[in-house]
């Protein structure tokens, strides 16, 4: 096993990597940027390293410092965490060229999965199904109305290289293709530099469902179940449940069976999640493969009791996996929030600043994963999220009653926070009847802002 490991990463993210090292007798370096000088986990660990400015560019996502921080600390193995450089092939090639361990994949799988055109048609070679479209990059707009046309619309143009919800457009008729790939092609040469894309027809009213997956270097892989991400805003996940309540035990065991061909065919090894859409016959496709661990990993941990991280890490190390797919059962129901400094009443503006007090709930079966401390800021240079809170219950009904208690309990002064728009879901009909698509937040946030502001006029 390692001795010591370097976390490239912040947030919550850096805390669970952190305390799972401390679990495992594994030293640790945290790297961080100028502005996180103060944060929970460069306070807990017991060494850390500053790397660069508060702007990810010179910091979290210099490769250069990373790998010298790692050889200058002793660190055998880099844990990227998500995000940042968790999916960069060139950053993980870097770390193989000067022989340290990143932390996840081979930089080919990476590059191979990472590249969604490729990753698709490998996927449709090997028999997954995925979503009818295009076969390759687009080359012009009007290539595009082509395929478009035989598809049928609506259609989603995707960037090649996107992710985070980004470089994506949708058009629901031939007027609108040329300003959907050109808006696809600019917003994606600006984020990844690549402006590549290709073409889906667009699932109307899906569920996102996703299936975690371990693989060793010994060549096991298995499945852990699947998660329910449908509950999104703009393409960005809010609430994640495990197991999907919508999928029959055939459906469920058909959709698992497809996540390990799609594993199998790339001999994949890491902690990996194929994410597919399902449509209104529960027809399901593959839309892509992400080779990181994900921030909703521990909706999963709570129904197998496995401790995904440390799986993550033993596999680095060349360990063979812990379990065999008859050791894993998925046990009741598990669901967790994001939480974010953000204001839903403000079209959900991120909002930084000092939080003087906070309190976390507790309890059986609530799990909070976080870097708050009372006293601490949130800096505007990150991501928004600041916490996530994770129940686990017998059934589904019992753990949307334990994360409406849990919400109402956790504080956190200071800042604006998506808590109380989190909790004024939990009690929305068709979210309590499981009955959500991915399209349920763009229809209904405005209803439950404006049912929020209402109720507390009430009071
Ligand atoms: P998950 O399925 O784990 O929710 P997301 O796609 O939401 O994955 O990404 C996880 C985190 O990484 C989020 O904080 C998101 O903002 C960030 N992220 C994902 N992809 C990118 C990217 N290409 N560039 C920058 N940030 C990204
Ligand atoms: P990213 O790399 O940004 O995560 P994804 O390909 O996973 O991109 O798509 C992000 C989200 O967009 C999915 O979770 C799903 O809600 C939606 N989506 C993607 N492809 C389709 C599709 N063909 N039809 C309908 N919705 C889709
Ligand atoms: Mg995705």
């Amino acid at each position: 096993m390692f001795k010591k490991v370097l976390i490239a990463n912040r947030g919550e993210i850096a805390m669970r990597i952190l305390r799972c090292c401390q679990e495992m007798g594994i030293d640790t370096v945290v790297a961080c940027s100028s502005e996180d000088r103060n944060s929970l986990p460069v306070q807990f660990s017991a060494e850390s390293v500053c790397i660069g400015p508060a702007q990810a560019a010179g910091s979290y996502l210099n490769q250069e410092a990373l790998i010298e921080a790692a050889k200058a600390y002793h660190c055998e193995a880099i844990h990227p965490g998500y995000g940042f450089l968790s999916e960069n092939a060139n950053f993980a090639k870097k770390c193989e060229d000067n022989g340290i361990i990143f932390i996840g994949p081979s930089s080919r799988m990476i590059r191979e999965m990472g590249d969604k055109q490729s990753a698709r048609a490998m996927m449709k070679k090997h028999g997954v199904p995925v979503v009818p479209g295009s076969d390759g990059i687009l080359k012009s707009w009007q290539e595009a109305a082509e395929i478009a046309k035989k598809v049928g619309y609506p259609v989603l143009l995707k960037a090649t290289a996107g992710g985070g919800g980004r470089g994506m457009r949708t058009a629901f008729d031939e007027s609108e293709i040329q300003n959907a790939y050109e808006s696809a092609e600019a917003e994606a040469q600006a984020a990844f530099g690549d402006g590549s894309l290709y073409l889906e027809k667009l699932i109307q009213h899906p569920h996102h469902i996703e299936v975690q997956i371990l693989g060793d270097s010994k060549g096991g892989i298995i499945q852990l179940g699947e998660r329910d991400c449908s509950m999104q805003r703009r393409n960005q996940k809010l609430m994640e449940e495990s197991p999907a309540r919508i999928l029959t035990d055939k459906q469920r065991d058909a959709i698992h069976k497809a996540a390990l061909k799609a594993a199998r065919a790339v001999h994949y090894v890491s902690a990996g999640t194929v994410e597919f859409v399902l449509d209104r016959e529960k027809h399901f496709y593959f839309i892509e493969m992400n080779t990181r661990i994900q921030v909703e990993h521990p909706v999963t941990e709570a129904v197998t009791g496995v401790d995904l991280i440390r799986e993550q890490i033993r596999i680095a190390a060349g360990l063979p996996l812990g379990y065999k797919q008859s050791d894993i059962h998925l046990t009741g129901h598990a669901i967790e929030c994001r939480i974010n400094a953000e204001n839903p009443a403000k079209n959900f503006a991120p909002s930084p600043g000092q939080i003087p007090f906070l309190h976390f709930p507790g309890g059986k079966g609530v799990r909070v994963e976080s870097a708050l401390y009372s006293g601490c800021r949130v800096s505007p240079y990150y991501d928004s999220m600041i916490a996530k809170v994770i129940v686990h219950a017998p059934g589904r009904l019992e753990a949307i009653r334990k994360m409406r208690v849990a919400l109402e309990e956790m504080t956190v002064d200071g800042i604006e926070t998506n808590i109380n728009f989190l909790y004024l879901i939990l009690f929305n009909n068709d979210f309590m009847v499981g009955n959500i698509d991915t399209g349920f937040l763009e229809k209904n946030t405005d209803a439950i802002i404006r049912w929020g502001e209402e109720s507390r006029k009430a009071f």
